[in-house]
């Protein structure tokens, strides 16, 4: 089953890029899915053969040498390889959005005419180091307080000083620590009263002084994203550290709020992997188990109705949000993005827990893949900025008032 239903409205581009995750996930990433989940170490070869296709400069411009796919073409791609290996397909969003941000958004926003050149100079050195010298970033966003939630200014200061900025910070659930070449770091530019406003989007590279990885690793799923906790401390980088402008990434977020959604597709390869499963396991298909087919009983087939369509309305929306991404999207085009985001997080851990209960007690052993799947999906949700409670918050909120509404006082 294709990870968009149909192939018949995707580009030539689309499909391609889509084929290559499939057969890079199936014969490269599945296999070794199990051993990084028990190891909960980084799946460094997944990275290499993603190199190797080309897939780690997929959302780079093509005139910097990249693939210069589009947000949807990166979205369902990102799907695929989640439906083979969801720690693996988790933290390629965290690398693949540091050049999202920087490229074809970046390109949509206001800048003035300096700001845009010093981004193209900047960028073009990230670029560089993707394309012709495979370097993997991330996406160390989140530190424990409300800066992730879009509710206060990055804890992490950057200092402007003669060449650069000096760095100071803490940053947890760093997926990618110590594997990646460079940290995409949000900070705030720190002066009097900095606000949101005042964001910096900076590439801390791993090997600068000052930088370190600490903490344990052992966590419930999405084991292999190593997402352990990056100090930063007085870390000098350069000018040319910029992924943008002082200040765009608050623009950015604001104006192209689908970005946070790029999460999401990891969830829906995982809910696609779930149904796989049991189709496969209740035709008694699965390699090294017992040929005792299941599939004669009608719970079981109105389980598996039941499963596929969850997962196609999990497909629809997921879908919907590939179309629907642009910068500025109106009211109800957000409203829909959250409805979706949430609809796809959550559904991905049902359609798991329905796998379980509908396999049985077999397919939840560790030689198989579905206990795993199980704890990768229950992950999604809780994932900052929008976690399944901050988007019924959102959704809530905007359902019901219009933007500068306010109530008025209400008597004791
Ligand atoms: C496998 C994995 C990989 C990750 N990788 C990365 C990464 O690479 N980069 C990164 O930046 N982050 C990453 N994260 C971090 C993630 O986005 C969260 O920040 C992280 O799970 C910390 O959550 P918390 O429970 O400390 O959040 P808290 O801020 O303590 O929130 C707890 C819960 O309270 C609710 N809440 C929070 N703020 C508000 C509010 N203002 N109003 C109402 N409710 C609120 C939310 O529902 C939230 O789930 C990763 C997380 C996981 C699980």
């Amino acid at each position: 089953m294709h990870i968009a239903g149909s192939t018949a409205s995707l580009t030539p581009q689309q499909r391609e890029l889509i084929e290559l995750a499939a057969t890079l996930g199936r014969d490269k990433l599945a296999p070794r899915a199990a051993r990084y989940d028990c190891e909960a170490t980084f799946p460094f070869e997944n990275y290499e053969d993603m190199r190797q296709a080309g897939l780690l400069k997929i959302c780079v411009p093509k005139a910097y040498g990249g693939l210069g796919a589009d947000f949807a073409t990166y979205v369902m791609v990102a799907a695929e390889l989640g439906r083979h290996c969801g720690a693996t397909a988790l933290s390629y969003n965290m690398h693949v959005s540091s050049t999202m941000w920087s490229g074809f958004i970046a390109d949509t926003l206001d800048m003035t005419t300096e700001q845009r050149a010093s981004h193209e100079a900047n960028r073009r050195v990230h670029y560089r180091n993707i394309v012709e010298d495979g370097k993997v970033y991330s996406q160390p966003f989140s530190e424990g307080g409300a800066a992730a939630a879009g509710k206060a200014p990055w804890g992490t200061l950057a200092v402007k000083v003669d060449g650069g900025y000096v760095v100071t910070g803490k940053k947890i659930f760093a997926s990618l620590a110590g594997a990646a070449d460079f940290y995409g770091v949000l900070c705030t530019v720190d002066k009097p009263g900095a606000t949101q406003r005042d964001s910096l989007y900076l590439a801390v590279p791993a090997e600068a002084e000052g930088v370190s990885v600490v903490g344990d690793w052992d966590p419930l799923g999405m084991r292999g994203t190593v997402s352990r906790t990056l100090l930063l401390k007085d870390v000098f980088v350069p000018d040319s550290a910029r992924l943008m402008p002082e200040g765009l990434y608050f623009q950015a977020a604001l104006r192209y709020p689908h970005m946070f959604a790029t999460l999401s597709p990891t969830y829906m390869g995982i809910a696609q992997a779930a149904y796989d499963f049991t189709v496969q396991y209740l035709r008694a298909e699965v390699p090294g188990m017992p040929p005792v087919k299941r599939r004669m009983y009608p719970t079981k087939q109105i389980a598996v109705a039941d499963m596929r369509i969850k997962l196609e309305q999990t497909r629809a929306l997921f879908l919907q949000n590939a179309r629907d991404a642009q910068v500025d999207p109106d009211k109800d085009a957000r409203m829909r993005l959250y409805a979706a985001h949430y609809s796809i997080m959550e559904n991905a851990n049902a359609l798991a827990a329905l796998a379980i209960r509908t396999c049985g007690g077999q397919s939840m052993l560790k030689s198989l893949p579905l206990e795993r799947l199980y704890r990768d999906s229950r992950c999604g949700s809780l994932m900052l900025p929008w976690t399944a409670e901050l988007c019924v918050d959102r959704l809530g909120r905007e359902c019901l008032y219009e933007s500068g509404e306010r109530d008025e006082a209400i008597e004791p």
